[in-house]
This record gives structure tokens, C-alpha cells and sequence, in this order.
């Protein structure tokens, strides 16, 4: 079963010029069969033990000709907790993911999900628990309906009409999309991102800059809306905007590769360290 919506785009649909996703997309299936081969060896199922995601002391480059992306990095998200991720622009935050969902694995260092390492974790189960939206998402030509249902095949018009409206989007459900979503602004492929995001609805959620294309005021309310919705559930978010992350249990600070801060909001504000220097910089950028 693929469990992952992303993978329920057949792949003849997936345009040729999103080489780099389909190539994710094919990785990602292909990660899916090893593991499904290890089930038996290994035995495991996440079931059994509370949805957490933790790092240890993983050190990670993309390749032999590039620096370590990734140094050192320790950190534990314990399960029904939120994290952020913040940090500069190539500071590695996207990398963490990539390993998190196993495109890639640590050069060194074990990347865990419910306290076992990844590769002995059953991929089925684990997808099936995990709602993931990463930086580009992906649209094709059909119908509003059409592109919502990946995420739960089952969804009634209702319940469809009802998240496209959380979503602040007043489309027709029978609306046509483009390939690629070229008929919708960014702000509009986002939040039909999210609203997959919505409707699928798992214990875990990995989100990757979902908001970057909204303004301030629509982040806010659809960012109030993700806090009651995912109360209970293990959410990891990787944010370039310093916005509401008093509200989260864990604030993770990246600085050229390296995990520099990690703690609550308030704790690394008095701190005066980098979360400050971030939120100071953010702050001065901002029009008085
Ligand atoms: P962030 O999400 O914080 O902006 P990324 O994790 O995307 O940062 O990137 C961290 C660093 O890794 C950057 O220097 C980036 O250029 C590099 N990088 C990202 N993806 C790849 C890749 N597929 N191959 C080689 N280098 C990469
Ligand atoms: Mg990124």
C-alpha cells in the first residue's frame, strides 16, 4: 500500500521538468521495498512504541566533494510534541528531512523514529502515521477534487469543501488545476498543500517552510488553525519566519550545519543567543 499521498500520483502524470521530485518520489518507493524486505528479518512495527523522532550525533554530507552539511547533530522531538526548526537559509534545515524520510542516509549517526533506527522501522506503518509537505509540492491537470483526494480517498465533497474553506480558498470542487498548479498563484498551491496536509491528518506531521508564500495575516490564522488542529500529534516544522514560537514545545536553532540552540522559546530568548541575534536581524528587516 502506498501510504505517503505524494505517491499516489501516478507517475505518468508527473510532469517531465519535476525530474528532481519523480527522482524523490522513485527514490522513495524504491526505499519502501527495502524496507518492506526487512520487515520479516527485523520484525519491528511502530505500533508498539510511542511516535518519536530523534537524531544522534549524525554527520552527513551529500557528497565526497562537499563539506559536512549536517555536524554533530543531536536532538530528540518526543512523541505529541511540536518542534521548530529555524535557522539561515542553507543552515541545513531541508537536509534534516531529507534524511528524516530516508532520500538520504547519515554518512555517520543513527537517524531514529520511535527510538529505533530508521532502516528497522517498518516504512508501511510509518508512512501511514506521517503526513509530509516539503518546499515544492506537486499539482496536476484535474480537477480541485481531483488533486484533494491523494490525501484521503475517501473524503466526502463535504469534508473537502470544509477544508478547502479553513484553507481561505472559495474553490469549486469540479475547478480545473494545471499541471503543475500554473493556473494558481503560490499562496493558492500552498494552502491546497496544506489542505491535503489537513485532510490526511496523521500522528505525525513534517512540515518544510509551509507558510513562506502566504502573507503575515493569512500565515497567522491558518498557523492558529495547524496549533488546534495538531494538539496531541508530533509535529516537526521548519520555518524561515520567527512567528508564534513561544507556542511550541522546542524551538531548534541550525547555524551553518550545526544544531547551535535547542530549548523553549522563552529560555533561548533570555538567553540572548542565536535565537535572540535571529529575531533581532528578522526584527530590523521588518518595516517600522
Ligand atoms: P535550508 O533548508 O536550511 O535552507 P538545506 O538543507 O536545503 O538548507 O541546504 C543546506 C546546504 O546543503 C546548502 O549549502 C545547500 O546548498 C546544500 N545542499 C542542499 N541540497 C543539496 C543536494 N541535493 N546536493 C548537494 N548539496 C545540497
Ligand atoms: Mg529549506
Amino acid at each position: 500500500t502506498l501510504t505517503v499521498f505524494e505517491l499516489a500520483i501516478p507517475m505518468a502524470l508527473v510532469p517531465s521538468y519535476m525530474e528532481e521530485s519523480k527522482q524523490a518520489m522513485e527514490r522513495l518507493q524504491s526505499v519502501m521495498i527495502d524496507h518492506d524486505e526487512k520487515i520479516d528479518a527485523v520484525g519491528t512495527t511502530i505500533k508498539k512504541q510511542p511516535f518519536s523522532v530523534s537524531f544522534h550525533t549524525v554527520n552527513f554530507r551529500y557528497d565526497e566533494a562537499h563539506q559536512m552539511t549536517l555536524k554533530n547533530i543531536n536532538f530528540v522531538i518526543p512523541q505529541g510534541t511540536r518542534a521548530t526548526i529555524v535557522g539561515a537559509s542553507g543552515s541545513g534545515k531541508s537536509t534534516i528531512f531529507q534524511l528524516l524520510l530516508d532520500y538520504y542516509s547519515p554518512s555517520s549517526g543513527v537517524v531514529c523514529v520511535a527510538g529505533q533506527p530508521l532502516e528497522s522501522v517498518c516504512s508501511e506503518d510509518l508512512w501511514s502515521k506521517t503526513t509530509v509537505m516539503l518546499q515544492q509540492n506537486h499539482f496536476f491537470y484535474g480537477t480541485v477534487r481531483d488533486n484533494l483526494v491523494l490525501a484521503k480517498d475517501d473524503a466526502s465533497d463535504a469534508e473537502l469543501l470544509s477544508v478547502l474553506q479553513e484553507m481561505e480558498l472559495d474553490f469549486e470542487l469540479d475547478e480545473i488545476i494545471y499541471e503543475k498548479g500554473e493556473n494558481l498563484s503560490g499562496g493558492e498551491k500552498q494552502r491546497l498543500a496544506l489542505a491535503r496536509v489537513w485532510l490526511k491528518n496523521t500522528p505525525v506531521w513534517l512540515l518544510d517552510e509551509p507558510f513562506s508564500a502566504l502573507d503575515p495575516q493569512t500565515e497567522r490564522r491558518i498557523y492558529e488553525r495547524m496549533m488546534q488542529k495538531t494538539m496531541g500529534k508530533t509535529v516537526v516544522m521548519i520555518s524561515h519566519r520567527l512567528m508564534a514560537l513561544q507556542r511550541m514545545d522546542q524551538v531548534l536553532v541550525m547555524d551553518n550545519g550545526e544544531l547551535v540552540e535547542v530549548g523553549h522559546y522563552d529560555d533561548l530568548m533570555q538567553k540572548k543567543g542565536y535565537l535572540y541575534d535571529l529575531k533581532q536581524l528578522e526584527n530590523n528587516r521588518l518595516p517600522s
